[in-house]
């Protein structure tokens, strides 16, 4: 199935926030390490926002970790 961007029920496209939720070392010196976290795509707690109206959806990895729209959170 070809891959649609999130899309509003108002048309405009949706930003993802708050994307990732990763766990990370931290280091000698007491700050969090900048390596990357291979496991974080299967984490996403983020929500979709919609930049024109403000609606807010869920959001989830789809089988292929590609961002979809989930149920809507507000509006
Ligand atoms: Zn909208």
């Amino acid at each position: 199935m070809k891959y649609r961007k999130p899309i509003c029920d108002c048309g405009n496209e949706l930003f993802l926030s708050n994307i990732i939720t990763c766990n990370r070392t931290i280091n000698d010196d007491g700050y969090v390490s900048v390596m990357s976290c291979l496991d974080a795509i299967h984490s996403i707690t983020g929500t979709l926002t919609c930049p024109k109206c403000g609606n807010t959806y869920d959001a989830y990895a789809d089988e292929k970790d590609r961002i979809s729209r989930g149920k809507i959170l507000s509006k």
